[in-house]
């Protein structure tokens, strides 16, 4: 089957690849029945120059056609990806540092089911390139070789120089570091302006089940949708999803999108298990060490898809927490916890609280703002997994979240 196609021709700027969709007559009924099920999802753009050369990495929910191809006034190396659509978290363009040879890379939705990258290359700098897949999760790969300096004529500058006149022209536009962002807001009274909502699991990492078709990952993204949805309908709050759809996303990556997007809050969800078949509630987590066992095995079975080893673990998190936003997350945890409490509580009998808590999430590492895990219910509790099912539970779960963030934001109004 051809999954990749390359066009070894050189195409006139702006022609656009004509390389027809997947899902013909045919194809499984899956695909064509409902088009919007059909798109990957990208959910991940990244580079890194190597002495020898620069790789360019498209993380894709699924395995996609794709077709390369490339144009010489501009330079250009194009990658359009069939059948897939841009995740909003992703970065739209990127600048290589300490490469001579890449001007920009950037991605964009070329229609409403193709994803194109590009990077702006000088091809008399360039040795050569290839474009290449990998699985597991599948991603596309472009691999960009530089001449050899030695090799090369004239030399030029990395750098363009700085005019001499000092400070008249500085073209560059390099972002501003992130690291304080959100206390200055707070000093200011700036207030929150953006909110991360992170729905565990995806992909082929369902979360926890309860055995009768209940999977944690789709239900954390439908109270995640279903907060998004409560906070754009009722503030001026912007909400960016680590996924809207089925697809795995890295635990790190979770935290470098909220950091990247400087977002002010980070709310991850997640579905609760345990042994304990009697055990039922709610708690909400911040990033800490923690000497409950209950804590720590909770802990390990969110941090699953990682492949950092728990000492490692260990180790970072006592660097982090000394610099992290303890006080801050509990804060908002409580305001969370307290709320989501309430709301379900008044509609619902048997609602236990079980507190907030510090324990060692990873996805909760490196978020250079107040973030906070909340396990919403328990999926191994046969009341809890049946009112999990009902829809009006998982909206007065939204809605709890939702009051509790607004009294976050609003404590900080006033200063
Ligand atoms: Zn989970």
């Amino acid at each position: 089957m051809s999954l990749l196609r390359t066009f070894a021709a050189a195409l006139a700027a702006g022609v656009v690849l004509a390389v027809p969709a997947r899902a013909e007559a045919g194809a499984t009924g899956a695909t064509t029945a409902n088009p919007q099920n059909a798109l990957a999802e990208v959910y991940n753009l990244r580079h890194f120059t190597h002495p020898n050369f620069t790789r360019i990495v498209v993380d894709i929910g699924a395995m996609r056609e794709y077709a390369s191809a490339e144009t010489r006034n501009p330079g250009r190396i194009v990658v359009d990806i069939l059948q897939a659509r841009i995740n909003p978290i992703v970065r739209e363009d990127a600048i290589p540092e300490k490469c001579d040879y890449i001007d920009m890379i950037r991605i964009v939705q070329k229609s409403d089911a193709t994803v194109r990258v590009t990077a702006d290359v000088d091809f008399s700098r360039i040795k050569r390139y290839q474009v290449y897949h990998v699985f597991d999760p599948f991603r596309i790969v472009i691999d960009i070789y530089p001449q050899d300096k030695a090799g090369t004529g004239a030399p030029t500058p990395v750098v363009p120089v700085a005019p001499a006149s000092g400070r008249a022209g500085t073209p560059a536009k390099k972002p501003e570091p992130a690291k304080g962002g959100y206390s200055m807001a707070r000093q200011l009274g700036l207030g929150i302006r953006s909110i991360v909502i992170d729905p565990g699991h995806g992909g082929f990492d369902p979360g926890c089940l309860d055995g009768a078709g209940l999977q944690e990952k789709d239900l954390t993204l439908d109270i995640s949708l279903k907060l998004r949805d409560l906070i754009l309908a009722s503030t001026k709050l912007e909400v960016i999803m680590t996924r809207e759809t089925d697809i795995l996303v890295p635990l790190e990556t979770r935290t470098v999108v909220a950091n990247q997007r400087r977002a002010d809050i980070f709310v991850s969800i997640h579905i609760n298990a345990f042994p304990d078949k009697r055990r039922m509630g709610i708690e909400t987590f911040y990033l800490n060490f923690s000497s409950d066992p209950k804590v720590n095995e909770l802990a390990a079975r969110e941090n699953f898809t990682t492949t950092k080893t728990i000492g490692e673990m260990d180790k970072i998190i006592r660097k982090i927490v000394q610099n992290s936003k303890i006080i801050e997350s509990r804060d908002l945890a409580e305001r969370v916890q307290g709320s989501l409490v309430k709301g379900l509580a008044a509609q619902y009998s048997d609602i236990k609280d079980l507190g907030t808590k510090g324990g060692p999430f990873w996805t909760l590492i490196g978020c250079e703002m107040p973030s906070i895990l909340v396990e919403v219910s328990h999926i191994s509790n046969a009341k809890e997994a049946q009112r999990l099912r009902d829809e009006a539970y998982r909206r007065q779960i939204a809605r709890g979240i939702f009051d509790g963030l607004m009294a976050y934001v609003q404590s900080l109004g006033k200063g």
